[in-house]
């Protein structure tokens, strides 16, 4: 059984992981453990799964041009300095 802190360091790197930017040696870090830590697996498959769902998602979104813009103007004037 892997320890807590390895486990830590693990879920730590999962969103990161599963988008594919971390190193090789993390990779293969969080491979092996997964391989023998089932919380941390059915964490990852969650994640995995919910990943999915927002890249089927994602072509019904219409992120219109001036989004950034709203937000940034609701935040200004909710007192909001950048
Ligand atoms: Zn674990």
């Amino acid at each position: 059984m892997p320890d807590r802190a390895e486990c830590e360091a693990v879920v730590r790197q999962l969103w990161p992981f599963i988008d594919g930017v971390v190193s090789e040696t993390q990779r293969e870090f969080i491979v092996d453990h997964l391989e023998q830590c089932e919380p941390c697996n059915s964490h990852f498959d969650f994640a995995r799964a919910f990943l999915e769902a927002v890249h089927e998602a994602r072509p019904h979104f219409h992120v219109g041009q001036g989004l950034n813009e709203r937000v940034m103007a609701a935040l200004a004037g909710a007192g909001y300095r950048a």
